[in-house]
């Protein structure tokens, strides 16, 4: 078996799970399976405007690579958790209404979602929001129940925007 990311070979238990984490590039499945939805989408190219959040370091180095340093915009709440790529400040809660609209071909986000505390309905609104006309939005929610953050279950999420206040009541029940 070989790693789609970065062709390394051995792969580590992670949590119970065998053979999961390749030990070289650190990429788990969710990684692997969105490098080959991007490489069967044919997106990514140089000068394709990148914005991926919570950056995987095998699938953040493979898309750079090739999208060129200056289109590739990675970001996170906790950029102490990154040492190998430059990952800018950002909280999707208070600050996704601050996205410029338009502006990226490519957004990414595996396994965040879940974190948010509030209802994520206007995030995803406003990543959306975003995105080129031709881009792609491409992100994974783990599939459990009770998953999400305690807070984003029936809290109500009202965001500033351009265009007023957009509000979204629900949750996962
Ligand atoms: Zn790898």
């Amino acid at each position: 078996m070989q790693c789609n990311v970065c062709g390394g070979e051995t792969f580590l238990d992670m949590n119970g799970r065998l053979n999961v984490r390749c030990a070289k590039c650190g990429s788990l499945e969710r990684a692997r399976v969105l490098k080959m939805i991007l490489d069967e989408s044919g997106i990514l190219k140089k000068g394709t405007r990148v914005l991926h959040f919570a950056p995987e370091g095998g699938l953040a180095t493979y898309i750079k690579g090739i999208v060129g340093d200056e289109c590739y915009d990675a970001r996170d709440i906790d950029i102490e958790r990154y040492q190998h790529v430059k990952v800018s400040y950002f909280d999707l809660v208070e600050a996704c209404h601050t996205l410029p609209t338009n502006a990226f071909d490519l957004i990414i986000h595996n396994h965040v979602m879940e974190h948010l505390p509030c209802n994520v309905t206007a995030v995803l609104y406003h990543l959306h929001r975003a995105l080129s006309d031709e881009g792609l939005h491409v992100f994974s929610i783990p599939d459990l129940p009770l998953n999400f953050h305690p807070a984003a279950i029936r809290a109500p999420a009202v965001f500033d925007t351009p265009f007023g206040a957009v509000g979204a009541t629900g949750g996962n029940a």
